[in-house]
């Protein structure tokens, strides 16, 4: 990914004041993630498809731990200049010695919330602040993961609604080009995985009568919200002419949030913890 690729993030976030500090803490992982030593940390050949196993579970992570630090710092001088509240108390937590911030990695890739509430304790600020630090910090080594595992997660044997590489619910799919194929997009990893139409990805109810959309006026052909009366949940869909980038995902997530307010609306809901129960070891390499 070349620097240029977060320039929409960047655009977003001096656009739009609501969404801002994501969009500027996204940018900033994406930016991390372009070091390569993220993608030291698993070799493919370690990896074996397990069927309905997304790549990474159980798998062995060895990761700098000067790096992590250093992209910890990185994200939490963004907020900093973001002004999101209670930053500077986490950063002293860090100098303090009060957690360790393989632990807050550790607990973003596989979102263990009752451990990002005790890491919250620890740092005494709001657990909230921490599952998005936790997240946002996870995303650079997910990235590196979705990238060097993007061809065996297309090409797997996959019929379940949660991602095949780090077993997320997805952020959206995309109907895809002339053809309107459905793919489903992981906002983690980037990982990208067909799906089919007329099924909801969390349930896997195919009966049409409990299936519907939300659409803004006259744009469902180009978003919309597909919901499921069955089990509640809802994806957001959009018309793409090929493959979104992995920022282009995050992008269009944050600039459709008034769908996800009309879903809410209406009692639908989105999930925010994994499809799949995730269990990664994360090591120290030095
Ligand atoms: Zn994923
Ligand atoms: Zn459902």
């Amino acid at each position: 990914m070349s620097g240029a690729q977060v320039d929409r993030l960047e655009a977003l976030a001096r656009a739009d004041a609501v969404v801002a500090p994501l969009a500027r803490l996204q940018a900033e992982a994406l930016q991390i993630a372009l070091d390569p030593q993220w993608s030291q940390a698993l070799s493919p050949e370690q990896v074996l498809a397990i069927p309905d196993e997304p790549l990474l579970h159980r798998q062995r992570l060895a990761l700098d731990s000067h790096m992590v630090v250093a992209a910890l710092h990185a994200l939490l001088d963004v907020a900093i200049q973001a002004e999101i509240g209670e930053v500077l108390a986490v950063r002293d937590a860090l100098h303090t010695g009060a957690f360790d911030p393989l632990a807050l990695l550790q607990a973003g890739v596989v979102v263990d919330s009752p451990q990002l509430t005790r890491l919250a304790r620890r740092a005494a600020v709001a657990p909230e602040l921490l599952t998005t630090l936790g997240q946002v910090l996870a995303l650079p080594l997910l990235h590196a993961c979705g990238e060097m595992l993007a061809s065996r997660a297309a090409t797997r044997d996959w019929a379940v609604g949660y991602c095949p590489v780090c077993g997320a619910w997805p952020a959206l799919a995309e109907l895809r080009g002339l053809e309107r194929e459905r793919w489903l997009r992981c906002g983690r990893c980037g990982s990208a995985w067909k799906f089919p139409h007329q099924r909801c990805v969390f349930c896997g109810n195919d009966d049409f009568r409990s299936l519907h959309y939300l659409a803004p006026e006259g744009q469902q052909d180009a978003l919309r919200a597909e919901c499921c009366q069955r089990c509640r949940g809802y994806l957001k869909t959009v018309a793409t002419l090929g493959a979104l980038s992995h920022e282009a995902v995050l992008v269009r997530d944050l600039t459709t949030l008034e769908l996800d307010l009309a879903a809410l609306d209406q009692q639908y809901q989105r999930t925010r913890v994994l499809g799949f129960p995730l269990v990664v070891h994360l090591v120290a390499r030095d």
